[in-house]
């Protein structure tokens, strides 16, 4: 497949908007003006686009919740927080192309009738948010963007948003809270910000390599985009960041389906000093891992389901043989407990417990009931039991380490001393007499 998403990678002044319009730049934009903002959702659904950023929503289905009768504004937000470890690839179309990203917000906001999008970009990519801007005074300049862009009489204004760096406003509506100057923590949902998001308003968030996706839709059309991939619910090209243990850690354009042996052996390099694979997690560090004998299922949203796992932002974090996976699993759980908002019990106290445990493991002072602790832990700090998803986002792997290396822990705890008994504090003895002995 020719690369569609990073067609420009490698060419000079590949973020220029002159660059981006000898490439056929903007055409989408200018057919999508001429159509009925209906019709562009409907092209959009029909392509079976799925959002990148992890949940993999129909994003034409996802427009066409905001109610269209309203008479308050419409946001649409471009979510390029990209913070989950193992996720690197919407900041790769921002380094290639911003314009195709901004094309895609203008395409985007036309067709749920906003007027203003934000970009929330992380606050330590002050890079990539310096490429934005100076790609939006670009845009402004030529109309591609402000009052009545290409005189068709829709505005549109778009503004980068920084975020302070905290994993958590990746998630909508954490990061719709930071946008309002408020603290980022998730809200309960519902309402959906489709109808209650940014100041009360109906909004979209969509991910970067979601909106990217878009300009190609509308210029190729729907038939075009389902047909690259392995069918509708899983189609059109996809960003593979793969890191770890693979000779080529990087970012490849693949279709959609694409199995994870050929990314990792052919793209890749295959295992970094001819070790043998382990085992590897397939979309960003949330998601369960999966052992080596995996690796010949299509990477697309389906199969990885169906394997037990989620393809998520398609960050492939690759293990060798060599890896420790109880030192793995701690590793991931000190982030998420790190990064917990505070505000659910299962997943503040969950996830610090079930560090504490893996940590006392790793020490070589695991119990055999520890395990059943880390399960039940698992159990209760998942699947609907916390307002955001971060409580599934640690409590996935920790099911899926002891799932598939349960062994390793075993091992462990095998090998475990017991802990030495607890020194009590020693307390001052009281006095019966009163001050100075008295
Ligand atoms: Fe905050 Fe965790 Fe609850 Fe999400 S699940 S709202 S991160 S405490």
């Amino acid at each position: 497949m020719k690369p569609i998403l990073l067609r420009a990678r490698g060419e000079e002044n590949s973020r220029s908007i002159n660059t981006y319009l000898r490439l056929g730049g903007y055409a989408a934009l200018k057919r999508a003006l001429i159509m009925d903002p209906a019709d562009v959702r409907e092209e959009v659904k029909n392509s079976g686009l799925r959002g990148r950023g992890g949940a993999g929503f129909p994003a034409g289905v996802k427009w066409g919740f905001v109610p269209q009768s309203t008479t308050r504004p419409r946001y649409l937000i471009c979510n390029a927080d990209e913070s989950e470890p193992g996720t690197f690839k919407d900041r790769e179309i921002i380094h290639t192309e911003p314009h195709m990203l901004l094309e895609g917000i203008i395409i985007a906001s036309y067709a749920i009738g906003a007027n203003t999008a934000y970009i929330y970009i992380r606050g330590e990519f002050w890079t990539e948010a310096e490429i934005l801007e100076r790609a939006i005074a670009e845009a402004c300049r030529k109309k591609y963007l402000g009052k009545d862009i290409l005189r068709t009489g829709f505005d549109i204004d778009i503004h980068v948003h920084r975020g302070a760096g905290a994993y958590i406003c990746g998630e909508e509506t954490a990061l719709i809270e930071s946008i309002e100057g408020k603290r980022g923590q998730p809200r309960l949902k519902p309402p959906f910000p489709a109808v209650v998001g940014l100041f009360g308003c109906p909004t979209v968030v969509n991910n970067v390599e979601t909106l990217a996706c878009v300009p190609h839709i509308i210029e190729h059309g729907a038939e075009w985009f389902a047909g690259i991939g392995r069918d509708v619910r899983n189609s059109g090209p996809k960003l593979y960041g793969v890191s770890g243990h693979v000779e080529k850690p990087g970012v490849y354009e693949l279709p959609m389906g694409t199995t994870f042996r050929e990314i990792i052996y052919e793209h890749a390099g295959g295992i970094r000093g001819g070790k043998k694979l382990k085992a590897f997690i397939p979309g960003g560090s949330s998601c369960p891992v999966l052992p080596a004998d995996r690796v010949d299922i299509p990477a697309d949203f389906d199969s990885v389901a169906e394997a037990g796992s989620m393809l998520g932002s398609g960050g492939i974090i690759v293990m060798d043989e060599t890896v420790d996976m109880v030192w793995a699993l701690e590793n991931l759980l000190t982030f998420y407990a790190h990064e917990s908002c505070g505000q659910c019990t299962p997943c503040r106290e969950g996830s610090d417990w079930a560090l504490d445990i893996v940590r006392r493991i790793r020490a070589g002072h695991g119990q055999p009931r520890d395990l059943e602790a880390l399960e039940r832990i698992s159990r209760h700090a998942s699947q609907g039991m916390t307002i955001c998803p971060l409580g599934d986002a640690f409590c996935g792997p920790i099911a899926s380490f002891l799932k598939h290396f349960r062994h390793e822990f075993e091992d462990y705890i095998a090998r475990a001393e017991p802990l030495p008994p607890k020194k009590l504090p020693v307390l001052p003895v009281r006095s019966d007499r009163g001050p100075f002995g008295i």
